[in-house]
């Protein structure tokens, strides 16, 4: 299981994810893991904690940790 952060919802969840293997112009071939959010569907990104500071403070304001989820409107 690996975690990840739904930026809709502001909401991590553990999934087991789906490998994405791309090619970046920049850097190469290169890979990622995706996953949908539970409350809206949506494909999300693997969080992770130290490459980031922009989503820990997004990760603040969550407004759907408990259960009243309402962002699949
Ligand atoms: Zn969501």
């Amino acid at each position: 299981m690996k975690t990840f952060l739904c930026k809709t919802c502001n909401k991590k969840f553990e999934a087991v994810g789906v490998k994405i293997d791309w090619n970046d112009p920049t850097y190469g071939p290169s890979s990622k893991f995706t996953a949908s959010c539970p409350c809206n569907g949506e494909d999300c990104e693997e969080y992770r904690p130290l490459s980031s500071k922009k989503e820990e403070l997004v990760s603040s304001g969550s407004s759907c940790g408990t259960g009243g989820c309402s962002c699949g409107r």
